[in-house]
């Protein structure tokens, strides 16, 4: 299956998180719990160089608790400041002041060498389209603060919004492009649903995702539809279509709408928590 991405979106937004980020202390990351190195942009580690860092492991409610802790342990081992969130729950955010603090200790100190006292960490949240970055922002900053820099008519400079004495966040996100040279990282965005739908071929998609569930999480499909599990993948998704009566008006199965429906029940959590992929 081959997946298509486009240059010019890519330079464009290079070019915007390089100004940006000349303006900020601290990158806040977002990656998607379920396949975070494949929805995180390694340039990001020379674009912000110098900056304080931290990862936020993002719908992590989606993805399998082994695959949290592997990933907070892989992240950790690298330098970064990680936290698992649901970005819908403010409640998931409680502990994220402490960890800013942390992430921008030394800022911190070598300001107070300086005999700067109390000037805010000024923080931008970035991540590949979908990661759920505005999700974040909105629940982190509240609605009505993340709103005004978006409002159409009003000129889109840059909005700080300031959430305490000690944190000023940028109100727009750098956005980052996703990195799929590699297939597989582009395969994986297509399952969560991260890189645009229309342009590809759906049936295929969820023959794939069946091919990875039946070797990844042995079970599940038979558990979830009440499907035998031995055979293809193609097979597979015509059992879901007569399993959930996926009919053709003039006979047959549908099996379009079979894939849309498996699709559809990984991406919202109705097939249980899946991480599609763990640190080596
Ligand atoms: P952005 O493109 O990075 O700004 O992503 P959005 O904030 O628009 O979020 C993309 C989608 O993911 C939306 O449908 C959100 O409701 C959903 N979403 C964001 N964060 C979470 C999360 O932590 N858990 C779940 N289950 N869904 C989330």
């Amino acid at each position: 299956m081959n997946i298509q991405w486009y240059p010019g979106h890519m330079t464009k937004a290079k070019r915007a998180m390089q100004e940006d980020i000349k303006l900020i202390d601290l990158i806040i990351e977002l990656v998607d719990a379920r396949a975070p190195l494949s929805s995180r942009n390694p340039d990001i580690d020379d674009l912000g160089r110098g900056k304080a860092r931290m990862v936020l492991l993002n719908k992590a409610d989606l993805a399998s608790e082994a695959g949290n802790a592997a990933w907070t342990r892989y992240f950790e081992a690298k330098g970064f400041q990680v936290m698992k969130i649901d970005a819908r729950q403010k409640a998931s955010l409680k502990q994220i002041h402490s960890v800013i603090q942390e992430a921008c200790k030394e800022k911190i100190e070598r300001d107070r060498r300086r005999g700067i006292l109390n000037r805010p960490v000024r923080a931008m949240v970035a991540g590949i389209p979908n990661v759920g970055k505005s999700t974040f922002i909105n629940s982190f900053a509240g609605k009505a603060a993340a709103k005004t820099g978006n409002k159409p008519g009003v000129t889109k400079g840059n909005q700080w919004i300031r959430l305490n004495k000690q944190v000023e966040l940028l109100d727009t996100p750098g956005i980052l492009w996703p990195k799929f040279e590699d297939q597989s990282v582009g395969l994986k965005l297509a399952f969560l649903g991260s890189i645009n739908d229309e342009i590809l071929n759906k049936d295929e998609l969820a023959a794939e995702l069946c091919a990875f569930l039946l070797k990844a999480y042995p079970g599940l499909l038979a558990e979830r539809y009440g499907i035998p599990e031995d055979r293809s993948p193609h097979e597979l998704l015509e059992q879901i279509a007569i399993a959930r009566s996926c009919l053709l008006k003039g006979g047959g199965y549908d099996v379009p709408r079979a894939a849309r429906l498996l699709l559809e029940d990984f991406r919202s959590g109705k097939l249980g928590r899946i991480t599609l992929e763990f640190p080596e």
